[in-house]
């Protein structure tokens, strides 16, 4: 914890942390001493890690690098981090992250971009570590934490590893509880792990997840312990390769990459089947409806009241304009966006064209995945991004879309409520990471982890 410590302290420039807590983190490496000392150390006992600011930490800033929440202290802790804290895990801090999570750059943050450890080949240009838990992914891979919380809406836990070199995982949408997480999209929204390698994800995985009475989603289903699913023996499952992904103009390096882990699968044992997803087409579209329609309802507790900033106010201001001026104010543009587009698909004249139609189109992705396992698919190969990391700025506002296109291999997994795990596999030609992703059945975090075990 010191040395972890002393090493974020010479880092500022990455800006991966927002918030230090290096009182709590020797409190807590004291307690964990103690613990360990008296033989009653859970594996993550004394383990140091970073928090995505995303999760409400007791009397800690908690602001979903938002300004709305400025001066915002939970008076509660998340069920995820209760759950690492009662294992004897060490938070040394909160870290950077897209406002509210809606981003793939980390470049909506109210505490400015989170930059990639990693530069392209001899080019000083700063890189994104992706987003939105680009703090997490920074951290984790500039060794200034051994692992770190995320949050995955529509790939922002499996797009930041892969633009980083490292691990994460999404678990199945029920495993985590989202109880003190604060609220992005609520029927896609889940905590995972964020490590080095996939034996890191799989201890971690198993003290953040369980069933908990806060969070009526969360499954009520045993936990197994992950680690000892990880045998490395694939022999005879099947592996799905969805054409679907194969999507025109993609960089010859991630063709590659993919190509690579289908061969080291193969040679593992297991089979290799082509398969077909055919609504995949839709999924970034149905994403930017139903993402943004729930925003746009969880970010009205927003108000200048009940939390964090308030504007202030004009002589002869009503409560219209307190609301006005403190969410112009406290809200990014990235998050106006989202709530203006929520606020249209949910609007009376609208809801069927959008929000209806998309939930709609989200049952028969999810049905596309439902159809391919019980086909005997066991897991499914893709790659986890379109590209390595880009630069900071390269890609402009004037574009959102072009920023979303960054979701399209991640999103399909969280619309149909399934695991996926993100695995550094390789390089481009510059030296940067790729990460490839596999898509695993409900429930079955333990053999996903098994056959990314078996990729890296
Ligand atoms: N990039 C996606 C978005 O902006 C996903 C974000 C996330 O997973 N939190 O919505």
């Amino acid at each position: 914890t010191e040395s972890l410590l002393s090493a974020i302290e010479g880092a500022d420039a990455l800006n991966a942390y927002v918030h230090k807590t290096p009182e709590i983190a020797l409190d807590q490496a004291k307690a964990a001493d103690a613990r360990i000392q008296a033989g009653d150390a859970p594996d993550m006992c004394g383990i140091p890690m970073g928090i995505k600011d995303l999760f409400c930490t007791k009397g800690v800033p908690s602001q979903a690098a938002s300004r709305i929440l400025e001066g915002f202290k939970p008076e509660y802790e998340s069920t995820v981090t209760t759950k690492l804290f009662d294992a004897g895990t060490v938070m040394l801090g909160k870290l950077n992250m897209d406002e509210f999570a809606m981003g793939s750059s980390n470049e909506t943050s109210c505490y400015g971009d989170a930059v990639n450890p990693w530069r392209r080949g001899n080019d000083d240009a700063l890189l994104t570590p992706g987003g939105s838990s680009g703090g997490s992914a920074a951290a984790v891979a500039a060794d200034l934490c051994l692992a770190a919380t995320g949050t995955d809406t529509g790939g922002s836990i499996r797009q930041p590893a892969a633009f980083t070199g490292i691990t994460g995982i999404k678990p199945t949408y029920g495993r985590c509880s989202r109880w003190g997480i604060v609220a992005f999209a609520s029927s896609l929204d889940q905590a995972g792990p964020m490590t080095k390698d996939v034996r890191d994800a799989a201890i971690v995985l198993e003290a953040m997840c369980g069933q908990d009475a806060k969070d009526s989603t969360s499954a009520d289903l045993p936990v197994p312990n992950f680690e000892a699913m990880l045998t490395g023996d694939i022999r005879g499952k099947v592996i799905g390769i969805p054409k679907e992904y194969r999507l025109d103009g993609m960089p010859a390096e991630i063709e590659k990459l993919w190509a690579d882990g289908i061969a080291m699968l193969k040679a593992a044992g297991a089979e290799i089947r082509d398969i077909s997803l055919p609504h995949t087409k839709y999924a970034l579209p149905t994403y930017y409806v139903i993402a943004p329609a729930e925003a746009s309802s969880n970010l009205a507790r927003y108000d200048g009241v009940r939390y964090g900033h308030r504007a202030k106010l004009a002589q002869g201001d009503g409560i219209t304009e307190m609301y006005e001026k403190t969410r112009a104010e406290g809200f990014g543009h990235e998050v106006q966006r989202r709530v203006m587009v929520g606020t249209y698909v949910l609007s009376a004249g609208f809801y069927d064209a959008y929000y209806n139609r998309a939930r709609k189109v989200r049952t028969l992705i999810k049905k596309d995945f439902e159809d391919v396992f019980a086909a005997g698919v066991d897991a499914i190969l893709t790659p986890a991004t379109p590209s390595a990391a880009f630069g900071l700025g390269e890609m402009t506002e004037a574009d959102p879309v072009q920023m979303y296109l960054n979701d399209v291999f991640t999103v399909t997994v969280n619309l149909a409520g399934l695991p996926g795990i993100s695995v550094p596999t390789g390089v481009d030609a510059q030296g940067l990471p790729l990460g490839l992703q596999l898509i695993g059945r409900p429930w079955e975090e333990g053999d996903l982890l098994n056959t990314a075990y078996a990729l890296e």
